[in-house]
């Protein structure tokens, strides 16, 4: 068997008739050919011709007959999901998670590997390309070829030319990610901010699926969102679109990393979670928290603030109600601009649940305009600590299936 895709490109499957009828088998499979060319609008000769290389590239493979209209049954077709493997990989500035999967989406093999404060642009790249290694060598011992990989990259992406332009919690500024990955692996790379594939993994594996209009929202070290807006991926021409973390809150607010005052990021990250918790601690009020402050290691974490908010600590208790009231302005403002239809939060403060959320709920109806606060949802993401990296593979089914939508 062939496979004419591994050669370093999607460029095989630029025929719109190609991707269009390998995600109708993908979508509606199996499927029969004559019911290909009736959903497509395609004849029966192209249908006909396009299958045979779809079939030849192992993508495609025949399946059960189906049902009789009264003649022969015909031969149905469906995704051969489980004979190739992709790989996402969620690139953050604290560690590095590669996870495979099947062309199906099915989530296999997971490494996780730390990255040193302040590694150089080398160290970073080959903690990458460690971890995509130590995966690629588990899903081969399957027998599966890889055939592509995608990147959620921590920071300003540009996935046009496939590099980090500035990853500022990493300190390191052009990388050219995907053309570091392809010269190593030989296969093609996607390369999109975290957040933003978060948004694309969502859309086709979340709460986000079969929805037009929703945002990701990401609330941990820092502040991202990814706007899918009917049905696309805002991007902007500097690729910055979804940077709500920089939208000001409070003109007269704490410094944020990006030099501005008062951003949202500068209220409800974590690690500004945990400086309000501070100065309010050295201010003398009452807390079980209080201990922590005289400890020489930072054991004054958001998880902290969590498990004494849990234990009945009402101090803890309302800096996290206060942080879901500063997410819940932040919110408001998104929901007044694009009128989503759902709002889907993940990372580690909104972990936190109903302590954080409930706030955050009740100040959107405060708020944001009733008409699309209405219309609006506010859900919890269900795709767990691997979201950013479901997300990345997710850029390359999207690419492979879809390549007219990324
Ligand atoms: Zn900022």
């Amino acid at each position: 068997m062939s496979h004419p895709i591994q050669t370093g490109s999607f460029q095989w499957m630029k025929s719109i008739n190609k991707s269009a009828i390998l995600n109708i088998i993908r979508l509606q499979g199996p499927i029969s050919r004559s019911e290909i060319a009736k959903v497509t609008r395609l004849t029966s000769p192209t249908v006909t011709n396009i299958v045979a290389e779809l079939l030849q590239s192992g993508l495609v493979v025949e399946s059960d007959r189906g049902e009789s209209t009264g003649g022969r049954k015909p031969i149905l077709l469906k995704i051969n999901g489980s004979a190739f493997g992709v790989i996402g990989v969620y690139a953050g500035a604290k560690k590095v998670r590669a996870l495979a999967a099947d062309l199906e989406g099915r989530a296999g093999e997971e490494v996780v590997l730390p990255v040193p404060p302040r590694p150089t642009k080398e160290q970073f790249v080959s903690i990458v390309q460690k971890a995509v290694h130590q995966v690629k060598e588990q899903i081969q011992k399957k027998g599966h070829p890889l055939l592509g990989i995608g990147v959620g990259m921590h920071g300003l992406v540009d996935p046009e030319q496939g590099i980090s332009i500035y990853a500022p919690n990493l300190y390191l500024r052009d990388i050219p990610i995907a053309s570091l990955l392809e010269e190593v692996f030989k296969v093609p790379v996607e390369v999109e901010n975290d957040v933003r594939a978060l948004a694309i993994g969502e859309s086709w594996f979340g709460q986000g699926q079969g929805i037009d209009d929703f945002i990701s929202v990401h609330v941990g070290t820092g502040v991202g969102a990814g706007i899918i807006a009917e049905g696309r991926l805002v991007h902007g021409p500097s690729f910055t679109a979804g940077e709500v973390g920089h939208t000001t809150i409070d003109a007269r607010g704490p410094l944020c990393n990006c030099g501005n005052h008062g951003c949202l990021e500068a209220f409800v990250a974590a690690p500004a979670m945990v400086r309000r918790a501070r100065e309010q601690l050295q201010t003398g009020v009452s807390s079980s928290l209080s201990d922590k402050l005289q400890d020489t290691a930072d054991s004054l974490t958001g998880e902290a603030i969590f498990q004494a908010a849990r234990a009945g600590d009402t101090f803890a208790a309302e800096i996290l109600a206060e942080t879901g009231r500063y997410l819940g302005i932040g919110l408001s403002n998104l929901v007044n601009l694009f009128n989503p239809r759902k709002i889907i939060l993940s990372g580690g403060v909104i972990a936190a649940g109903p302590l954080v959320l409930d706030p955050l709920k009740q100040t959107i109806r405060e708020r944001a305009l009733s008409i699309p606060a209405g219309d609006v949802s506010i859900v919890p993401s269900t795709l767990g600590r691997s979201g950013r990296a479901i997300g990345a593979y997710t850029l390359v089914l999207q690419k492979l299936f879809q390549p007219q939508m990324s």
